[in-house]
């Protein structure tokens, strides 16, 4: 293959240094980026990673910051601390906008840069079908910082509940609706029906925990749909049991930022809407239409390489390798990400060395999810387990998964501090965070 190298003669060229190697440019540094950036490190390649953020962002512990359970720094990671010591790996802080496949040349927010091989990694956005009222109006949980805005949006209601004589309004802004039972809906409720029991009454004993109304909204027969018949059902009574209303075959049709509409004509009063129903692939504009499958991913061989391109390959949420086995694509979850991350490392050393490559294959470790404190599901294999020690299996196995010694330490201190007291960590209003509802609410 012909290697092509950056000049720097354009200024709007971002700057790198000159080499003699390939050049892999890997936009995105979620689970599928990172796990191929560690396969290339200390190789005769010029790794360049780009992200819109400056660190690597651990999205299954999402909702224990949205809680006040986690600080965010205990779950992100600086991309520059992580490849310290990978002396060919560069990282830019850049959206990449554009890929000018003819030309092998990327468009970023700084500025233009040339690829000899390129890695699309960059995940997955909410995904709200188009339903544009309550985009505007709910949150999402795809970024730190959505989980930061819930976690404000929660902390400012419940404070304004306090203030105000107007039940109906009280109502409305200590109701919570949670839209999608698969692991981050069902995590997310537990989390909430948790503090509504413990932190609630210590801290508003002004007004009975009973006040805090958590809805979790289906539209499926199921919660957990993806995991064994027994994890759903012992999620339900979890959830249950915690006095979260579960709604199945239900799904928001409408929400005007302090009243849920359902398809079935069902209202409910509520100021935080949580919604956790979808994603949708996020890549930049240039790849051709044809490839583009449903839920807005890019289809690929099953050497996850991009149909009709021969040096541009995907990985993680936005890869999908359709076969008569995955005719959806692999699952979306960090497992798949990761293996894709790390087999794409290997597939590129052999292809640069014309050496014959194998197609990727998945292995299904299994699904973890937890509700609440010492509750949780596991289905490994053959194996489903229930309860104490499903948590204590999904406890270890997220602490070990989290980048970083000094996150997982404060993880782990934050989690045994809580075991023993379930004391959340500081629950602080930083910044302000205005939804629509809330201007509605002081113009009231
Ligand atoms: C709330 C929540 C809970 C979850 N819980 C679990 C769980 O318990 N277990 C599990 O296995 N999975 C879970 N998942 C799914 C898992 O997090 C994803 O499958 C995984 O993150 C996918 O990894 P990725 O590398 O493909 O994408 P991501 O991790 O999403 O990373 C994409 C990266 O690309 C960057 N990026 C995107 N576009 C651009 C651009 N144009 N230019 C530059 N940078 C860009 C982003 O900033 C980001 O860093 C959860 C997801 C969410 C949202």
């Amino acid at each position: 293959m012909k290697i092509n190298q950056t000049i720097n003669t354009n200024s709007e060229t971002i700057c790198l240094p000159d080499t003699k190697f390939p050049r892999i440019v890997i936009i995105g540094g979620g689970f599928a980026g990172l796990a191929l950036v560690k396969k290339l490190k200390h190789k005769e390649l010029q790794v360049v990673l780009f992200d819109k953020n400056n660190f690597h962002q651990f999205q299954p512990l999402f909702y224990q910051v949205a809680t006040s359970a986690l600080e965010p720094d205990s779950i992100v990671f600086p991309f520059r601390k992580q490849i310290n010591g990978y002396k060919n790996v560069l990282f830019r802080l850049a959206e990449v906008e554009e890929i000018q496949p003819s030309s092998n040349t990327l468009i970023t927010s700084k500025g233009k840069i040339h690829y000899d091989y390129l890695v699309l990694a960059t995940g997955t956005t909410t995904n709200f079908f188009g339903m544009d009222s309550v985009a505007e109006n709910s949150l999402g949980m795809k970024d730190i910082r959505d989980s930061l805005n819930i976690r404000h949006m929660m902390l400012q209601n419940l404070e304004e509940a306090a203030i105000t004589c107007d039940e109906e309004e009280r109502d409305s802004l200590t109701n919570f609706v949670i839209v999608g039972g698969g692991p981050a809906g069902v995590e997310m409720a537990g989390a909430l029906a948790e503090f509504c029991k413990y932190i609630l009454p210590k801290d508003y004993p002004e007004y009975p925990s009973s006040i805090m109304k958590i809805y979790l909204v289906e539209a499926n027969n199921m919660l957990l749909s993806t995991m064994s018949d027994k994890a759903s059902t012992k999620t339900l009574k979890y959830l249950k049991d915690l006095n979260v209303k579960v709604l199945f075959n239900e799904s928001v049709s409408d929400y005007d930022g302090s009243q849920v509409t359902t398809k079935s004509g069902k209202t409910i009063l509520a100021k935080n809407l949580i919604w956790t129903a979808g994603v949708k692939g996020l890549f930049p504009k240039g790849i051709d239409e044809k490839n583009i499958v449903k839920g807005n991913r890019i289809k690929t061989d099953d050497n996850l390489k991009v149909e009709g391109y021969e040096n541009i390959f995907a990985i993680g949420d936005i890869a999908a390798i359709i076969t008569e086995e995955t005719p959806k694509g692999h699952p979306q979850v960090a497992q798949t990400a990761i293996q894709q991350g790390k087999y794409l490392g290997d597939t590129i050393l052999k292809l640069i060395n014309d050496e014959p490559i194998k197609p990727f294959e998945y292995r299904d470790k299994g699904s973890l999810a937890t509700v609440g404190k010492r509750k949780a599901v596991a289905d490994l294999g053959k194996f489903k387990f229930a309860g104490y020690f499903a948590w204590l299996l999904w406890s270890i196995i997220h602490l070990l998964s989290i980048s970083g010694f000094r996150n997982r330490l404060m993880v782990g201190f934050n989690w045994a501090v809580s075991y023993f007291t379930y004391e959340k960590s500081n629950r602080l209003i930083i910044r302000d965070f205005k939804p629509k509802s809330s201007i509605n609410h002081t113009n009231k």
